[in-house]
């Protein structure tokens, strides 16, 4: 027995942020329809709701999602964080949230969720963004969200130890990249982002790559088919990159982002004890 028998395989995951209503649902057919699973980065405080005249995904369907092994995790509260911290209501909220941890009282939960009701377009200060979303989407969808994905893509580092801080075990960036399984920053995880120009092609050499260096890769979507907007990829090429994915089964694992910190975690535990015996 060798430490790299321990070792785990190359892994993909496939991301989404934002999470438009037609776009998301979108983007888990694709991806059910050849047996994939991904990762949905949700704005906690837009979900079910109409905001500058986007739709975004509802509860409901996330909780589908969640059922055939999706995972949903956080894209911020609303959108972005800003210097300026609300004063009122929100804030003494969110004291509230942190003195009590995961909230378990209805009537905090139900404020909480009036905040996005009464802050549509504002924007709460960075910490809050980042916590508050966590404890919405805990509530609603009755599971740990552990996973983050920052609005704007590219964190300071104060930011990801705001990740960490709130109780997410991993963030991930917009910087080009992969993962290695044996050394990454859970905090500042890197990607390859679709936009207009991705082909299939290009898609598939990133699996490839990820297969013969044993990478973790990670892709990310925002939207599908929609005119002028240069992160949209287009719906055929993306199906053709899902089929490649699927060739390449056995030789590449489709994880979600918790999944694969954990299975990683897992594999460091033991290669410790491996280490410790013998
Ligand atoms: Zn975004």
């Amino acid at each position: 027995m060798t430490l790299n028998s321990l070792d785990a395989g190359p892994v993909i995951t496939l991301t989404v942020d934002d999470c438009w209503k037609t776009h998301a649902r979108s983007f888990e057919e694709a991806f059910d329809s050849m047996s994939l699973r991904g990762v949905f980065y949700v704005i906690a405080g837009y979900v079910g709701k109409t905001v500058g005249g986007f739709q975004f995904v509802e509860w409901d369907t996330l909780r589908q999602m969640t059922a055939v092994g999706h995972e949903i995790g956080s894209h911020s509260f609303t959108h972005t964080g800003s210097a300026l911290g609300l004063t009122t209501k929100a804030a003494q909220l969110f004291r509230l949230v942190r003195s009590k941890g995961l909230v378990r009282s209805a009537r905090l939960t139900r404020a909480l969720l009036g905040l996005a009701e009464e802050y549509p377009g504002k924007h709460l200060r960075q910490d809050e963004e980042v916590a508050m979303s966590k404890v919405v989407i805990e509530r609603e969808m009755g599971r740990a969200c552990k996973s983050y994905s920052y609005p704007g893509g590219e964190p300071s580092s104060a930011f990801m130890n705001l990740a960490r801080d709130a109780g997410y075990t991993s963030a991930r960036t917009i910087r080009p990249g992969f993962n290695y399984l044996r050394s990454f920053e859970p905090y500042a995880l890197r990607c390859q982002v679709w936009d207009e120009w991705t082909t299939a092609r290009t898609a598939d050499k990133w699996v490839d790559k990820a297969i013969s260096q044993n990478l973790w890769l990670i892709e990310v979507f925002h939207a599908m088919n929609l005119p002028r907007y240069p992160y949209s990829c287009s719906e055929s090429a993306l199906n053709e990159h899902l089929s490649h994915i699927r060739s390449k089964q056995g030789e590449i694992d489709n994880l979600t982002v918790s999944e694969t910190i954990e299975q990683t975690q897992r594999n460091l535990q033991s290669e410790s004890m491996f280490q410790t015996i013998s």
